[in-house]
């Protein structure tokens, strides 16, 4: 699972923009996670806490929202759920040639702090 190492850099990145933003506490953060992004949010949902143990962000809540992986297929056209078909195209069955729409953003959206 290299989610737990995807939370520790994100974590690192909020404590910059903590630093530029001069917030000491966060209460809330709130990342976009693309289903063709590689990360499983699931996963990232179950190794939140082990990753936030004991540090500035045990109090934190993770929020997420999944932005759906959308494709378009360069054969016919067909813009279909990615994530869902498996990368394949629904209407032709090319697997090949697609060209991502969304979903495969990983981005912190919110940082709620004081
Ligand atoms: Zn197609």
């Amino acid at each position: 699972m290299h989610e737990v190492g995807i939370i520790s850099s994100m974590l690192k990145k909020i404590e910059r923009i903590m630093e530029q933003e001069e917030l000491t506490h966060v209460e809330k953060i709130v990342i976009e996670v693309g289903e063709l992004s590689g990360v499983v949010p699931h996963y990232m949902e179950e190794c939140y806490p082990a990753a936030v143990y004991k540090t500035r962000f045990a109090e934190t809540k993770l929020e997420m929202i999944t932005i759906p992986g959308i494709l378009r297929c360069d054969e016919c056209g067909m813009e279909f759920n990615g994530y869902q078909h498996d990368l394949c195209c629904p209407a032709c069955g090319n697997r090949q040639k697609h060209t991502p729409l969304t979903g495969r953003e990983l981005l912190i959206k919110e940082i709620v702090g004081y």
